[in-house]
């Protein structure tokens, strides 16, 4: 503890260190000052490199039930201290603690353990056989150290999704959480200290463009992987350009939620709402389906039905399992989120609920970030409301007249993460999931993001996605008998 608050200190060669320097995290519910983190610099960097660098050989060079055996102990871990890492993050970030206790952290345990059970395919080659004399055949090998950079809005699950499989590929790690919400992840850190050999994961605090940019530019980094904006994997593009270094970039999103009216409307209603773009970290979720295209036949049926979820929705204290949507992570993101109800009144977007006027909504917890679910309409999907992520419980809802219209729509976009499609029809089903321009698409449900599956996007919404042999590279050999 340093003066009233908790002070977490990073993790580097299996100790628990402070930076040169700290700065503040805050509660997002009540714009408290709750804890002081790590603002890691070029120095902390360059420590953990260091230790990761010097850890690489013996862990890479151990076989792969081995690596299993530590990973398994983190499944362990997930299972003692699932609660306590859940309301952490809660504090940290204001998700609702019905989703980090009930959704977000019970999956931890299985993904440490689907990873363990991975290590395996990390080693698996091909053989070739060229001729009676010559063997062909195929090495899968680690890259070395490998930075993962996480966003704010699920910490602990991007930090596992990350780290369980470059580890298991045979990788040492360094993670870098984000300012606005590290403290989860470097609690973690606390555990995990007593797990790994010292220098195999290390995780540093601090801001991006000063310890995050150190790290991706360090000669000895050989592979980084990001999730976060389209921006930053721009500039980490940029920063590494030089060294040619392997990149995956799980980035963000404008997605579709498509209505027909052969859905079950009832179901539609609530996936476009409460597992989408309102309740699902107040809209502060990568796959929020932030543009709903409804039939125009249903128009006023499905905007009903919305507003009345939406209408039911209870803003609150995080922490207490009855609230249903938390606030926005951090002042900085309140803003960009209430310059955003500005624009789409300037555009001229109609508004349905929520707007300007809900962004002031203080549910008796003075302080806090707090932005009530908003829905806009229009018929032009070219607003800057309907092209740019918003990241906030922020939809624009648009009608469309037939499925062509609805999959030109739909295909408008930056973006190419995520999309929602709620019909009966199964040809039609099957059309869209061959046509949409995304990463992922979901028919009749939406954000089922199970391990074993892969997650990622296209167009301005990335490449790769994170798995064991994203954290492999291949060598070939040709061996003449
Ligand atoms: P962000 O890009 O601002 O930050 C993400 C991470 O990158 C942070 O740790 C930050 O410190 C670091 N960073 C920033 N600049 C950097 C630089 N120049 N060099 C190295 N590191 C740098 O994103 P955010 O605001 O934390 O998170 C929100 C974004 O993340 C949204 O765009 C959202 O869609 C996206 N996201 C994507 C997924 C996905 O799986 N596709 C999941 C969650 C969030």
């Amino acid at each position: 503890m340093l003066g009233r608050v908790p002070e977490y200190r990073n993790l580097i060669g299996g100790e628990l260190v402070r930076a040169d320097r700290t700065m503040d995290t805050v509660n997002p519910a009540t714009g408290e000052v709750w804890a002081q983190i790590p603002a890691s610099g070029a120095r902390e960097a360059e420590a953990a490199v260091a230790a990761a660098r010097a850890a690489f050989p013996a862990w890479s060079a151990m076989p792969a039930l081995g690596r299993a055996h530590f990973l398994r102990k983190v499944s362990e871990l997930f299972g003692r201290h699932a609660e306590e890492l859940a309301r952490l993050e809660t504090r940290d970030n204001g998700r609702i603690l019905r989703d980090t206790l009930k959704k977000d952290l019970p999956g931890m345990a299985y993904l440490w353990q689907l990873a363990a059970g991975q290590c395996l395919d990390a080693v698996k080659g091909d053989t070739v056989v060229l001729g009676p004399d010559t063997l062909g055949l195929t090495r899968r090998e680690p890259y070395g150290v490998a930075v993962c950079i996480i966003p704010w809005n699920s910490p602990v699950s991007t930090f596992s999704a990350k780290a369980a499989y470059a580890l298991a590929a045979g990788n040492t790690v360094i993670v870098k959480p984000a300012e606005q919400a590290s403290a989860s992840v470097l609690r973690l850190g606390e555990l995990l200290a007593e797990v790994f050999p010292p220098g195999v994961l290390n995780i540093v605090s601090g801001l991006g463009e000063e310890v995050g940019d150190a790290l991706v530019r360090h000669r000895d980094v050989a592979k980084v992987s990001l999730t976060g904006s389209t921006a930053t994997g721009q500039a980490i593009t940029r920063a590494s350009a030089d060294a040619l270094k392997p990149l995956t970039f799980e980035l963000g999103g404008k997605s579709p939620n498509i209505v027909f009216p052969d859905a079950d409307l009832d179901a539609a209603a609530q996936g476009v709402t409460v597992n989408s773009v309102y309740t699902g970290n107040a809209g502060q979720v990568c796959v929020a389906g932030s543009r709903i295209l409804v039939h125009r036949s249903i128009w006023d049926d499905l905007l009903g039905r919305i507003r009345r979820i939406c209408a039911g929705l209870v803003l609150d204290d995080p922490l207490d399992l009855a609230t249903t949507m938390g606030p926005i992570v951090s002042a900085g993101q309140f803003e960009r989120v209430r310059s955003y109800l500005e624009t789409a009144e300037k555009e001229g977007a109609e508004l349905v609920f929520g707007g300007r006027a809900g962004a002031e909504v203080v549910p008796g917890l003075p302080g806090g970030y707090w932005v009530a679910p908003t829905l806009y309409t229009t018929e032009d999907n070219g607003l800057r409301i309907c092209q740019e992520e918003i990241f906030g419980p922020v939809a624009v809802a648009i009608p469309f007249e037939s499925d062509e219209q609805a999959l030109a729509i739909a295909n408008d976009s930056p973006y190419g993460l995520a999309a929602g499609v709620w019909t009966r029809d199964l040809g039609r089903a099957h059309r869209f999931v061959r046509d949409l321009e995304s990463g992922t698409v979901w028919v009749n449900t939406y954000r089922q993001m199970p391990p074993g599956l892969p997650f990622g996007g296209v167009k301005d919404s990335g490449y790769g996605h994170d798995s064991v042999l994203e954290y492999t590279r291949e060598k070939a050999a040709i061996i003449q008998i």
